[in-house]
């Protein structure tokens, strides 16, 4: 079928961080006008955060689903790489379109783009921007006093209270775009197929894309929710969600997600106390976001503590055994390892490999947030730098700089058979529970640090920075 575009004027749906065709506000706005539509995504220049290795694979592979779950539906996703701001006027030019449809984004260098592009184009066309990425909308969310939130507990009450709207909608079977105009770059051409032996690897782990996510939260719901409030903190049971990489990429509506449990709870009642101990999981995802958009100084400063400095010490060679994973302690060991394999790591052993980091080997909390940003499939500048900031002590609602994870005690507590260790340390699989979680053990690399003494030393660099 073709269509005069001339006449037409079509939509420009510009997808960012949203790569779903289900419960996606921009794109369910513009189908609904019944205007053709040209889906768009645009590989923006290189900026101190642009997609890490680990999640540029996932890139490449989540657009290639969605271009294909375009196609079957008539259409296609222009690919282009480049200033968006030049590249949306080159498209508005070359097909006539007069709005552009956007879900909002809220990390420092995505708001600012937004802003020009609208300064720019709002004469030319119809700029409409909608909330797909949280539960709660930043901008309209402040505490008591007027001020952002910077603590946890009042800032999920108050989105509790006010609530959110959910649209569950789904894709039409047909979607009108202008015929085939050879705009664009090819997508191998921008994000080429894994090469390297890790890329490979460590992508064959993944179903990745919007029908893969929702069947991971489907999975998630019948299965390991009723163990969530229990299990949730230890790495060897798998009982959590692993639906972050899907929610950095919008696979999947956020909201859609809140819809489902809530459905769920409704069935089966006995769900609710699990429902609500990962429904608040969600709600700080949410709180990572205020903070980064509110400050956004953070992705680069910490929240709290002027000038901290002096808590850093310069470990390079303490750095590189954490991120190899031969720190000689076993729990973080293996987290470095998953971490390396797969591109995930359970939040309870993020939260002890950071702190030890920080802590124990006084490296830079942003140092290990770009090793993070690198390696994990679910960076997201929001959660790591919160997740980051907490652990080091200096960010919203952050752990107090005394509260040091020892690591042993640690291990011994969450996992406490070994599984997780032994299923990403094989030279310690012949230990028993009662030894596996100690260092110094015999045919394993001694530890790189004597455990008290760099709790001491960093207890003496915060007292004096008073962070
Ligand atoms: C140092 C550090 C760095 C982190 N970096 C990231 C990151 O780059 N990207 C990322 O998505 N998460 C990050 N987190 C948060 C958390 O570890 C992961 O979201 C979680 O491990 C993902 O596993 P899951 O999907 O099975 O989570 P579940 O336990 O099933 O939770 C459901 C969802 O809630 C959200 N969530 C859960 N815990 C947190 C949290 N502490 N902060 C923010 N959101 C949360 C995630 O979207 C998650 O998918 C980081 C945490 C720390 C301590």
């Amino acid at each position: 079928m073709s269509h005069n575009i001339e006449r037409e004027q079509p939509i420009i749906v510009w997808f960012r961080d949203d790569f779903r065709l289900q419960d996606n506000p921009a794109f369910d706005a513009a189908v609904k006008t019944g205007q053709l539509i040209i889906p768009v995504f645009t590989l923006e220049p290189k900026n101190r955060w642009s997609y890490g290795e680990a999640s540029k694979l996932w890139l490449g592979a989540t657009l290639r689903q969605l271009n294909s779950d375009l196609k079957v539906r008539g259409s296609y996703l222009v690919c282009l790489k480049g200033e968006p701001n030049t590249l949306l006027q080159f498209l508005i030019e070359k097909t006539n379109a007069r709005s552009i449809y956007w879900n909002r984004r809220y990390d420092p260098s995505g708001v600012s783009v937004d802003k020009a592009i609208f300064s720019n184009l709002k004469s030319r066309c119809d700029i409409k921007s909608f909330e797909g990425r949280l539960l709660s909308e930043p901008t309209t969310l402040k505490s008591g006093g007027g001020t952002p939130y910077k603590v946890f507990t009042p800032f999920y009450k108050m989105c509790l209270k006010v609530g959110f709207d959910i649209a569950v909608s789904s894709p039409p079977d047909r979607i009108m775009s202008p015929s085939l105009l050879n705009l664009g770059d090819s997508l191998e051409s921008i994000l080429p197929q894994p090469q390297l032996q890790w890329q490979k690897v460590l992508i064959k782990q993944w179903s990745i894309g919007e029908r893969a996510a929702l069947k991971k939260l489907d999975t998630f719901i019948s299965g390991t929710l009723q163990q969530y409030s229990e299990g949730r903190d230890f790495p060897g049971r798998g009982h959590i969600s692993f639906l972050s990489p899907h929610l950095r990429f919008g696979e999947i509506s956020i909201r859609r997600v809140w819809y489902e449990i809530q459905c769920a709870v409704e069935l089966a009642p006995q769900l609710t106390a699990c429902a609500e101990a990962w429904g608040r999981q969600l709600f700080w995802r949410d709180f990572a976001y205020s903070v980064l958009f509110h400050f956004p100084y953070t992705s680069e400063k910490p929240l709290r503590g002027e000038s901290n400095d002096y808590l850093w010490l310069d470990d390079e060679g303490g750095f590189i055994s954490w991120t190899q994973g031969k720190t000689g302690f076993p729990i973080i060991d293996a987290g470095m390892r998953e971490l390396w394999a797969t591109g995930f790591m359970h939040n309870r052993v993020r939260m002890l490999v950071a702190s030890f980091l920080c802590k124990h080997l006084g490296v830079h909390w942003l140092k290990g947030a770009e090793w993070f940003w690198n390696t994990l499939v679910d960076a997201d500048l929001a959660s790591n730098t919160f997740g980051w900031q907490w652990s080091a002590g200096c960010g919203a609602d952050a752990a107090p700089y005394f509260r040091i994870f020892n690591p042993v005690t640690q291990s011994k507590k969450f996992d406490p058979e070994g599984v997780y260790i032994k299923r990403w340390i094989p030279e310690l699989r012949h230990l028993t529970s009662k030894t596996i979680h100690e260092p110094g053990n015999e045919g394993y690399m001694q530890p790189i640090v004597e455990l008290s003494v760099g709790r001491s030393a960093a207890l003496a660099r915060y007292a004096r920075s008073k962070c």
